[in-house]
């Protein structure tokens, strides 16, 4: 039985008191500095580097390697990966600065629970009012043959490659598959991509995610779809589809197989916090676990593996603390696919709508008569508007040149409950590609 109740906070954050964050990646040093803006003692202990998965193998290298991507012929894989390290150095320090202000306590090392308010790190232990576990994820690897072959590996070896591979395998067309596939790609290795699963991004809109596909493999990366992969071999990687085992030969094998939360070693069971091998059960409103004064945030509670879902969960964990009220709408999270041409989403899909049986409506519009990506050669794209009955957008997607971009407006948008015909009125400035998202509201 559950015992996640959302409970008081355990100390007046206008009267100060202590807290300890387990990590920190984006979750946890942008909770340790607004806690400790806010009036907090905050103690931040870290295994690694500072900032997280994110910043030193994530978010921020990879992006780095798609821009390099994009100037195809201009910037060298070696120069890519050179000017990657420039930038995750530049950030970490950022961050290392952040973490050196007057009321942060940064510590190296491996931290687990002695009790609820004490946490050990080797020989010795910090005390707190409260705790925030912001651990974050692995990636995850198929209980399958040959996996430790040495030439299998995640996305944080893949990001330190210095040659172009010549045949790379990628299992999973998840977003880490898909972005590492269109990266590559553009380098020049020859790509295949073997998935398990009918169609890539399983939380995309289908039509935008098949379109993504299909723009994919004209430009030479093969796809396996509905695959199951039996075994990683010396030559390569082997499935089955449609009752046929098949190889493809490579050179360089990733596995982009999901990611798993980091709790080996936190003592969970010894204190009694909830968790499955999703990740720790947390109170959807406070972030609580089930020890009241613990709070788990980011990818270690798995309910949506994204920066931005770890940072603004942290500051709605610190915010209970403190007994403060915020408007944080946790469940608009827009996200985007950092391929070429980019995906990205807020809201539902109409996949989901449909599969809930809901009354919507849905919109389309096409980058193909926008005069700004007619004249950035961004031709290709599309946007979808999802409504309720009422008008309210329920959802936004898109494929296309800046995508994430476009989608963060209506992001915004749904935070203050807007009509799409509200949105129809909105001036937009001309020649921008935004003037898609807004024809696609006036259609
Ligand atoms: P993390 O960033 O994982 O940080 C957790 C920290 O905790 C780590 O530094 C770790 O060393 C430390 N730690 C773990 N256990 C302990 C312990 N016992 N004691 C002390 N310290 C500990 N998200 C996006 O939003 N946009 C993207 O474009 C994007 N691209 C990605 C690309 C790749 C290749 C990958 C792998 C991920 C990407 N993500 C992206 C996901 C994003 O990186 C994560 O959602 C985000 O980093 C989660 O933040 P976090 O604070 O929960 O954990």
């Amino acid at each position: 039985m559950s015992n996640l109740q959302q409970v008081s906070p355990a100390i007046d954050g206008a009267r100060g008191g202590s807290l300890i964050i387990i990590g920190s990646g984006p979750g946890g040093y942008r909770a340790a500095d607004y806690a400790a803006k806010n009036g907090l003692q905050v103690t931040v202990i870290e295994a690694q580097e500072a900032g997280g998965t994110c910043l030193n193998c994530g978010c921020i290298p990879t992006k780095s390697l798609c821009h390099d991507a994009s100037l195809v012929g201009k910037r060298s894989l070696s120069e890519a990966i050179e000017r990657k390290q420039q930038v995750t150095g530049q950030l970490r320090q950022g961050v290392e600065m952040l973490m050196s202000q007057p009321s942060i306590t940064f510590v190296r090392g491996k931290a687990s629970f002695k009790d609820t308010h004490t946490i050990v790190v080797g020989q010795e232990e910090f005390t707190a009012d409260n705790i925030i576990i912001a651990t974050g994820s692995s990636a995850k690897m198929l209980p399958i043959e040959g996996t430790g072959l040495p030439h299998v590996v995640t996305s944080t070896e893949l990001l330190d490659v210095s040659t172009v591979p010549g045949r790379l395998c990628i299992v999973g067309a998840g977003v880490i598959g898909m972005e590492f596939a269109s990266v590559f790609n553009a380098f020049g290795s020859q790509v295949t991509v073997v998935e398990y699963l009918k169609e890539c991004l399983p939380a995309t809109d289908s039509d935008l995610a098949k379109r993504l596909r299909k723009s994919l493999e004209k430009r030479g990366v093969e796809f396996f779809m509905q695959s199951a992969v039996k075994k990683v071999t010396p030559e390569g990687v082997v499935f089955e589809r449609k009752g046929k085992e098949q190889t493809v030969e490579a050179d360089l094998v990733l596995m982009a197989t999901g990611r798993k939360p980091n709790i080996e070693g936190l003592n969970l069971e010894g204190i009694g916090i909830e968790f499955d091998r999703t990740g720790i059960k947390v109170h959807p409103e406070s972030m609580q676990t089930s020890q009241p004064n613990i709070y788990a945030i980011g990818d270690v509670n798995g309910k949506m593996m994204l920066a931005h879902a770890a940072t603004f969960q942290g500051f709605r964990a610190v915010n209970h603390i403190l007994g403060r009220a915020d408007r944080i709408c946790l469940d608009i999270v827009p996200s985007a696919v950092f391929t070429t041409p980019e995906v990205a989403g807020v809201g539902l899909t109409e996949d989901q709508c449909k599969e809930n049986s809901m009354e919507y409506a849905c919109k389309k519009g096409y980058y193909r008569a926008n005069g700004k990506a007619l004249a950035m050669e961004e031709s290709e794209g599309m946007v979808k508007i999802l409504t309720d009955v009422s008008g309210k957008i329920i959802g936004c997607h898109v494929l296309g040149a800046h995508a994430s971009d476009m989608v963060q407006e209506v992001a915004s948008l749904m935070n203050l409950n807007i009509t799409v015909s509200q949105l129809a009125d909105i001036i937009h400035i001309h020649p921008t590609l935004s003037e898609v998202i807004q024809d696609t509201a006036r259609a």
